[in-house]
């Protein structure tokens, strides 16, 4: 049985350029980065022209690159660091944002008292931003929380939008990339966000790396502490094979974006297309999603809807329902909740996000297996 893969926006298939590069560096150049003999200092070079070629791609310079384990790592991070050392007393985010977000807000609220804000969610998907300016109007120390692309239906946040906003109220702005970064171009000169976080196994690249984008004189602050490692603010021994694997696949995707952007966005274009003959009364969720993510709700009875993933995942398809934290579980999508009323929100529903090793037969047996459920 051949298995489709259709949940990329979960985590991707590493790219077999990004397991030679990583598989090199960890036949040949084990050294510890901090040692000073020449082990150490091969793989501190690995490490830093791995931070310039990133930096590179977001046109940041390379000492606002700081290597961390996780997207989950860096939204921590910073959010944290705002609150507890720049003194944030306020901030402004979604009900859509990962749980990585949201868990650390709240519990930011909980532990320094400080106040949250979420600002609307319109019906299809998007930040309104006559409440934004609203929300910024009120004056103290504010930091604004809000991701590029979600994960779970897909909407886009116009981040050069955001940003100025928050530039005119003096509100810092930091987004989770996690969803966009490698298929999308971000430039923080162009578009001048304080704070962003990456994660490479998004991007084909390998899982247990991930980056933060620091705007230089930031001020924020580690929040473990150990060795001189990130300039202070991310001890640990680095771990160089994976660094290197992010780096060579986050190059491999902006070499390849416009190619695979034109072949994705086909494939989405075809999957509606699709949708639209064989289940004319499924519903997209989101408007104007991102083109590698599609988000829908299908016209099956409550009993099917309860074996769909099963049978799908039988057939040796992986889709998604909700977010992949939640898959597995029945809980309901929390996205889903902001946008959808009651009725629809009992719906199945399917998250299907392509990468460029899909292809329309993927999409033929996808559709042909969802007729048979
Ligand atoms: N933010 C978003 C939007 C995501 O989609 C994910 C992963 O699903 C994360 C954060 C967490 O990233 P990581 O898996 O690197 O911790």
């Amino acid at each position: 049985m051949k298995k489709i893969y259709l949940d990329n926006a979960s985590t991707t298939p590493l790219r077999p350029e990004v397991v030679a590069e990583m598989t090199k560096v960890l036949l040949e150049d084990f050294g510890n980065p901090s040692s000073t003999h020449s082990f150490g200092r091969s793989a501190k070079v690995l490490i830093e022209s791995a931070r310039k070629s990133i930096a590179k791609q977001i046109n940041a310079t390379a000492s606002e690159i700081i290597f961390t384990s996780c997207g989950t790592e860096a939204n921590n991070w910073i959010l944290r660091s705002c609150v507890r050392d720049l003194k944030v007393e306020r901030i402004i985010t979604s009900k859509i944002e990962h749980h990585a977000v949201l868990h650390t807000v709240e519990m930011l609220a909980k532990e320094y008292g400080i106040q949250v804000d979420f600002v609307n969610i319109k019906s299809n998907g998007e930040i309104d931003f006559t409440d934004l300016v609203e929300l910024l109007s009120q004056g103290k120390k504010t930091l604004v929380s809000l991701m590029h692309v979600n994960n779970e239906i897909g909407t886009v946040l116009n981040l050069e939008k955001a940003v100025r906003l928050c530039q005119a109220h003096n509100a810092l702005f930091h987004t989770d990339t996690v969803q966009s970064i490698g298929k999308t171009e971000i430039d923080v000169q162009e578009v001048p966000i304080d704070f962003l976080v990456s994660s490479a196994h998004k991007f084909h690249g390998p899982k247990g790396a991930g980056f933060a984008y620091i705007r230089k004189n930031s001020g924020l602050q580690p929040i473990f502490f150990g060795g001189e490692q990130e300039k202070g603010l991310r001890a640990g021994t680095e771990a160089v094979h994976q660094i290197v694997g992010m780096a060579k696949a986050l190059d491999l995707a902006y070499e390849n974006l416009d190619t695979e952007r034109t072949y994705i966005s086909e494939l989405k274009r075809y999957a509606i297309e699709r949708l639209e003959i064989d289940f004319p009364e499924s519903k997209i969720n989101g408007e104007e999603t991102f083109y590698n993510i599609l988000n829908v709700n299908l016209p099956l009875s409550e009993e099917k809807a309860s074996m769909l993933l099963f049978h799908l995942d039988m057939k040796g398809i992986a889709v998604s329902r909700g977010s992949a934290c939640q898959s597995g579980s029945v809980k309901r999508s929390h996205v889903l909740a902001e946008i959808l009323d009651n009725e629809e929100i009992k719906k199945p529903n399917l998250r299907i996000s392509f990468s460029h090793y899909n292809t329309k037969e993927d999409i033929d047996v996808l559709i042909e297996t969802l007729k048979s459920v």
